[in-house]
């Protein structure tokens, strides 16, 4: 009886494993494209509770009591943080999050590890070396993460920190980490090595993101989400658990890829990125050839400029999201459309803090994702365009990164806003963009202003274009 009972638990565990990675794997499909991104999170979501009730069953579990306080008190941090945290705090939302998944898997590696060495139990090569495995990059990613969240929240100072030899510093720190590895594949039972090898893990997670600027951070973010995934796989083959090994896989896999992608939409090599400590150079490179005034449009004409264009191409950015000014955009395509007038929408693939940032925002004033066309889609187009309106926009339409190889963004692919036959910018002021230098286009004969915050400005726009 009691072996059917156990036969019956394991195939629930088993197939509930399934299901939740066959979940994971479609849900990630689902993220690739804007239409189905919901769908995607939703099955993800599923394939989680899907993995958790597996877990719950699993024969393994000796007491409810410490899960039930472990998902109490998960619910009740992570819900208010899903709630509250705004769009343009998500890259720090997004580290902190890494940082409990990581530490959770460096906790089960050292709790699976003194287990079994304190308790004088059979500790394999294969079982050590996925234990370390796990602590090393767990460590690595709990550090990296908190000093993420730290400069991306200016909790910490947000330029990099840097010396003499620190790449020769840090690799000494973290080869020395993979050399106790080595070691205790060799010898398992010595705790010392590994306990040293946890510590030198910290150490390499603070160290690495040292002489990173803070403007750099998503890209960082986005390979510590690898690391902690490479860590729950090796959580996976420690603990013998299939859903951990693959889904671990995918978050290694997807977040290695997306650091990748990130780098290369800024035209940045990933060395570059992790070595390079661009960002804390940038602000200071804030000389620019942009020489010039900028010149201010009345709300008025502005406003007569938008009901007469046949095509009007709006250029999202960072500035948008600041403002929460999403929704008085789409009242004011509505508008300009009412009046049969083409509203469009070019997307940068790094407007914004993290990719996909202005899709999700669009979205929220129910914008549909056909109207939000890619850069390499539109730039051609530009030309052809009467009005383009930059809100809250600044790098990802800056011509420098065309023309001016001293730019610090020299290189990055940008929109051509500055071909269209007019362009109107909404901004607070004179205030430079991420990378700290001046823009062009701002000046350009074709370019006019609207200073203010982005909404006040959009309200008072849509106000006027009602008089039309
Ligand atoms: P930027 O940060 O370059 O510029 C934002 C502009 O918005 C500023 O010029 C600012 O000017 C204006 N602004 C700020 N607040 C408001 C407001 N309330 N109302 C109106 N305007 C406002 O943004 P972009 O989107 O053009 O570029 C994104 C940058 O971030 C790129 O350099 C990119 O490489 C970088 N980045 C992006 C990542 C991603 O994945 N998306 C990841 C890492 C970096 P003012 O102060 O005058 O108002």
């Amino acid at each position: 009886m009691s072996a059917e009972v156990f036969d019956g638990r394991t195939a629930f565990v088993s197939f509930t494993y399934l299901a939740a990675s066959i979940a994971f794997i479609l849900g990630l499909r689902g993220l690739t494209k804007p239409e189905t991104a919901r769908r995607g999170l939703q099955l993800a979501a599923f394939g989680m509770v899907a993995a958790i009730a597996g877990t719950l069953v699993n024969h393994e579990i000796i007491t409810y009591t410490w899960c039930l306080v472990g998902l109490t008190l998960g619910t009740a941090l992570g819900w208010p943080l899903g709630q509250r945290v705004a769009m343009t705090q998500m890259p720090q939302r997004i580290a902190i999050s890494h940082l409990f998944g990581a530490l959770a898997a460096t906790l089960v590696g050292v709790a699976e590890y003194t287990h079994h060495v304190w308790g004088h139990l059979e500790l394999g090569r294969a079982q050590v070396l996925a234990l370390s495995f796990e602590v090393l990059f767990g460590a690595l990613t709990v550090s990296g993460s908190f000093m993420a969240f730290g400069k991306l929240h200016e909790i910490l100072p947000g330029r990099g920190i840097t010396f003499p030899m620190q790449n020769l510093v840090n690799l000494t720190i973290f080869t020395s980490s993979v050399g106790l590895m080595g070691y205790l594949v060799y010898e398992p039972t010595a705790s010392w090595a590994f306990f040293t090898m946890l510590g030198l893990s910290f150490l390499a997670g603070f160290m690495m993101v040292l002489p990173i600027g803070g403007a750099d951070m998503p890209v960082v973010v986005s390979l510590l989400n690898s690391y902690a995934g490479l860590a729950a796989s090796a959580t996976g083959f420690a603990l013998g658990n299939a859903v951990l090994i693959i889904c671990g896989a995918l978050d290694g896999a997807s977040g290695f890829l997306l650091s990748v992608l990130m780098s290369k939409a800024m035209n940045r090599s990933f060395g570059n990125v992790l070595f390079g400590a661009f960002g804390s150079q940038v602000k200071a490179v804030a000389a620019s050839s942009a020489k010039g005034e900028m010149k201010e449009v009345s709300l008025e004409d502005a406003a007569l400029a938008l009901r007469y264009a046949r095509s009007v191409v709006v250029v999202p950015g960072y500035g948008l999201a600041v403002a929460q000014a999403q929704k008085l955009v789409g009242e004011l395509a509505e508008l300009l459309e009412g009046h049969g007038n083409d509203v469009k929408y070019a997307i940068h693939p790094v407007a914004g803090r993290m990719p996909g940032h202005m899709n999700v925002l669009l979205a929220e004033a129910n914008i549909s994702y056909e109207k939000m066309v890619e850069m390499e889609d539109i730039n051609e187009k530009f030309s052809e365009v009467d009005v383009a309106v930059v809100i809250g926009a600044n790098d990802v339409v800056n011509p420098a990164a065309k023309r001016d190889p001293g730019s610090s963004i020299y290189g990055m692919p940008v929109l051509n806003v500055d071909q269209a036959k007019r362009v109107i910018v909404l901004k607070r002021g004179k205030g430079t963009g991420f990378a700290g230098i001046e823009n062009e286009l701002f000046i350009d004969e074709r370019t006019s202003l609207l200073f203010g915050d982005a909404k006040a400005t959009l309200q008072r726009l849509v106000t006027e274009l009602k008089t039309l």
